[in-house]
């Protein structure tokens, strides 16, 4: 059983709320608590969804060496902290980790036989800007930003254990919980 499950997909796609679903529904599997220097969102919580740091703090963190990994996304810093990642790997339970394509690989590459890396697809890039801009925490600018990225992140698909579409929501909760609990490698979980 793999214990540390790494989730990817293009902004807006809805793997924060996937994560969450997942966790209110298994709340004995953990989730990486990632440092960001990105602003916070008003319904976020510090130490829950990101711990929220300024650019010196993040960079003493690197200087400090205490990121497994760490990218610019979007222009700003995001780093997974080496501490939370060794414990997934003495932790009798699963741990989902929420980082970019870049992210996946790093730690894939550096536990490969503790990781499941998934990747989660919209059903269609009209649906990803539909979903960027109901979810209103971007302007206009940050939106075109985010999604200039996404046909670079779509190229890394293949790199992954497995990918799902998320379409309606409830399924696709379903799905990942189904990939999660049985880590079927190789099946493909299209809607
Ligand atoms: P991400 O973490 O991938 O950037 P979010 O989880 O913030 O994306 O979701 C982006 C927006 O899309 C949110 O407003 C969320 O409520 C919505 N959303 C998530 N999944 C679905 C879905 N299956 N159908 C419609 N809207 C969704
Ligand atoms: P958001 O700003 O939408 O929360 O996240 C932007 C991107 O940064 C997403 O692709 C998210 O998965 C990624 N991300 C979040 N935390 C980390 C991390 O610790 N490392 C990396 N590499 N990416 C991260």
């Amino acid at each position: 059983m793999k214990k540390i499950i790494v989730i990817s997909a293009p902004s807006g796609t809805g793997k924060s709320t996937l994560c969450e679903e997942i966790r209110r529904k298994k709340p004995q599997i953990k989730f990486s608590v990632s440092c960001t220097t990105r602003p916070k969102r008003d319904y976020e919580i510090e130490g829950v969804n990101y711990y929220f740091l300024t650019d010196d703090e993040f960079m003493e963190k690197v200087g400090n060496d205490e990121f497994v990994e760490y990218e610019e996304v979007h222009g700003y810093y995001y780093g997974t902290l080496k501490n939370i990642l060794r414990d997934a790997i003495i932790s009798e339970e699963l741990m989902l980790f929420d980082v970019d394509v870049n992210g996946a690989m790093s730690i894939k590459k550096k536990y490969p036989k503790n990781t499941l890396t998934v990747f989660i697809l919209p059903p269609s890039i009209e649906d990803l800007m539909i979903r960027l801009i109901n979810r209103g925490t971007d302007s206009k600018e940050i939106i075109n930003k985010r999604l200039e990225r996404t046909n670079k992140e779509m190229k890394f698909k293949d790199k992954f254990d497995t990918f799902m579409i998320n379409d309606d929501l409830s399924s696709a909760i379903e799905k990942l919980n189904e990939i999660i609990t049985n880590q079927n490698k190789g099946v493909v979980y299209g809607s």
